[in-house]
């Protein structure tokens, strides 16, 4: 069973071709990326104008150079799927059109895939199956806690009332002075820096819920650094690693603490992280520590899964299609797609 998997949700251009057979674990043939980060870069985010532009003149080499990679034709691609949301309206609205073309022209079915579920399916994309486990995605949008009894039977536990832990990174990057996108410049920086130097606060830890907030402890990056430099927000920069250090310490703290409460609370013993965000060494090795100390299994997605990709929709809509749920050609975008109630 070959399926090729288009995705366009944001701001990469991403198509992958996958093989796979029910039980079995997926092979990657190919999953090619055209990333449009040095694009926005100088505007300090995404410019929806600009990423469904640079959409549309990527995505058809790419589809090329996948089926190069994976040495196919389009004949021998048993399905065809694409992300429908949640994204920007006009990005999506490429990928999925694409996919629908194809799937007509070549007389195959089509897929349209929730790209947060392709995030939280990412950690199984090797595995043979899918067991119940507690799912974090944590990625540029989304701070999503779910309980998984099997794929496609998700209930929601929890997510973030304000910023994406993603977000808040990218935003106190901004603030630091940090380029676009600042996660992994928090990281790197970090690196240098002492995580205790400065005492930033853990968001809901004491509410009994398995909702999160991050907006708090940016305003409390922003207070320390209008206090270090009255009218001037940039930090000194011998202060840069203790601030990126601390900051991130906090949003570990949180994200580990909850979400092994969530394990707790629901007896599952498996843990499985996705999402950008999950790049973050740091974050591996607390969410490691912890759950060998509780006795719990960790998985993580591969480095090239864990920020937007193909291969990742493609596997989930592998999963999609052995269970025979197909989508009709009329199946329109949806930029606020929800995964679970
Ligand atoms: P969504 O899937 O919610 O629509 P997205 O697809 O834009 O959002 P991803 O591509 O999964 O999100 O991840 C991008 C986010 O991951 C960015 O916010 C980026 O800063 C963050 N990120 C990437 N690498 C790291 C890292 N090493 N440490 C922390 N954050 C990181
Ligand atoms: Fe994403
Ligand atoms: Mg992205």
């Amino acid at each position: 069973m070959l399926l090729l998997a288009i995705e366009s949700s944001c701001d990469e251009t991403a198509v992958a071709i996958l093989s796979g057979s029910p039980g079995e674990p997926a092979r990657i043939l190919a999953s090619e990326i055209s990333s449009q980060i040095e694009l926005h870069r100088v505007y300090g985010g995404v410019v929806p104008e600009l990423a469904s532009r640079n959409h549309s003149l990527h995505l058809r080499p790419l589809v090329e150079q996948a089926l190069a990679t994976a040495e196919l034709t389009l004949k021998d691609i048993d399905c065809f799927a694409a992300t429908s949301g949640p994204g920007l309206a006009s990005s999506l609205l490429i990928g999925a059109t694409a996919a629908k073309a194809l799937a007509v022209a070549a007389g195959k079915p089509f897929i349209a895939v929730n790209h947060l579920e392709g995030h939280l399916l990412s950690p199984y994309v090797g595995q043979g199956t899918v067991p119940p486990h507690i799912a974090l995605i944590v990625s540029g949008g989304h701070t999503l806690l779910l309980d998984v009894e099997n794929p496609g039977s998700y209930r929601r536990l929890g997510s973030t009332r304000d910023d994406a832990a993603g977000e808040a990174f990218d935003k106190v990057g901004k603030m630091l002075g940090l380029p676009y996108p600042g996660g992994p410049e928090i990281e790197k920086t970090a690196k240098g820096g002492d995580p205790n130097a400065f005492r930033f606060p853990r968001s809901m830890l004491k509410d009994p819920g398995f909702d999160f907030s991050f907006s708090g402890l940016k305003t409390a990056v922003l207070y320390t650094l209008t206090d270090q430099n009255p009218g001037y927000g940039t930090p000194r920069t011998s202060d840069l690693p203790d601030l990126c250090a601390s900051f991130q310490q906090a949003v570990i703290d949180v994200l580990v603490v909850k979400t092994l409460r969530a394990a707790r609370h629901t007896g599952r013993s498996t843990i499985a992280l996705s999402g950008g965000v999950s790049l973050n060494q740091a974050l591996r090795d607390g969410f490691a520590r912890a759950c060998e100390k509780e006795g719990l299994s960790l998985l993580t997605a591969d480095s090239g899964l864990c920020t937007d990709n193909a291969a990742m929709i493609a596997f989930a809509a592998l999963l999609h299609h052995f269970e025979g749920r197909h989508s009709p050609l009329d199946a329109d975008i949806d930029p606020n797609l929800a995964l679970a109630p």
